[in-house]
């Protein structure tokens, strides 16, 4: 597991090197990013970059979203950003709009982006994770601040982050329920979505889910299987789709508030890449034959497809369907 782990950094590190022109152009510029909030009905909010609707539907990428829920005991917030000036906007977020104290915060990941701003949060409030991501962080930590810095930039903040240990934790396949007061907050493990400790946030009066990373966002975007697993994660998304209500508002982890639908191309995708690189293995390809054939250039226009399609997601089906 954990040389699976360190090979995927370094394909990330070596495609993201790639792309970028300096160590200074990172995907998104953590310096740079203005959060902007969204109100999605009475005590739930979005929030994202104020550039997520413009970059999303061009297929490029976008920084962190996340949201908050405001209830009369106080407020959750899901996902802390990866610095402390992105977590700060988001307190000020909730000061402004909420003006009660943060209670919980839900790290959907272990992902820096998602978790690195826990330790600026007040004293008070109660971190949830998933026990994978507290493992991963009580294990791999230095590593991990590592290839966020490679891949963020240095001068972003990441140099001063500790890790903070989580209050309250889910075990695989577990959910608990949280009530903030006239407000309930299910926080949920469908299956291994992307790291194997992938929590996602549902507010049922409002329909709201927050996902994290499994749902990068709209399409074009694709997802990025950094841990393998694909075929279980396909049943995950899946499981996902299902429980939602057509009418329900989807929170992705790096986009503007979607619909239900939108988490369908994610699927399909997902789908035939599994059924394409079945038929590679029936042929008796290699892998490199495999990545060679499975173009599925219907799944096009995303910036990072270049690294996630070849790189992540056509080696993991691969290596999944092999074994069976
Ligand atoms: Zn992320």
């Amino acid at each position: 597991m954990k040389r699976n782990i360190i090979t995927a950094a370094l394909l990330a590190t070596t495609a993201f090197g790639a792309s970028m022109a300096t160590a200074n152009e990172p995907v998104w510029d953590a310096n740079k990013v203005k959060l902007i909030s969204e109100k999605l009905d009475n005590g739930v909010y979005a929030y994202y970059p104020s550039d997520a609707k413009e970059l999303e539907s061009k297929g490029l990428p976008v920084a962190t979203s996340g949201g908050f829920i405001v209830g009369d005991k106080g407020v959750m917030i899901i996902d802390t950003m990866l610095n402390e000036r992105l977590n700060k906007q988001v307190q000020d977020m909730v000061k402004d709009k909420a003006g009660k104290p943060i209670v919980y915060a839900v790290n959907t990941s272990f992902h820096g982006d998602h978790s690195y701003g826990n330790m600026y949060l007040p004293e008070e409030t109660k971190i949830i994770q998933h026990q994978v991501t507290q493992n991963y962080i009580d294990t791999h930590f230095e590593h991990d601040t590592q290839f966020m810095m490679q891949n963020f930039g240095k001068g972003r903040g990441i140099e001063e982050i500790t890790p903070t240990d989580a209050d309250i934790l889910i075990g695989t396949g577990g959910k608990i329920t949280v009530d903030l007061g006239g407000k309930l907050v299910d926080i949920m493990d469908f299956g291994f979505a992307q790291t194997g400790g992938d929590l996602f946030v549902w507010e049922a009066d409002s329909k709201t889910m927050w996902t994290g990373n499994p749902i990068i966002t709209v399409k074009p975007s694709l997802p990025w299987l950094l841990d393998g697993h694909q075929l279980e994660t396909l049943d995950s998304l899946k499981k996902v789709r299902a429980f939602l209500p057509d009418d329900a508002t989807v929170v992705p982890g790096h986009g503007s508030p979607m619909s239900p639908d939108d988490i369908q191309w994610h699927i399909d995708y997902l789908e035939t890449v599994k059924t394409q690189v079945q038929s590679a293995i029936d042929e008796g390809l290699t892998l490199k034959e495999t990545v060679a054939k499975v173009q599925m250039k219907e799944f096009t226009g995303y910036a990072l497809r270049d690294w996630v399609h070849p790189a992540l997601n056509v080696p993991a089906a691969y290596k999944d369907l092999s074994s069976k």
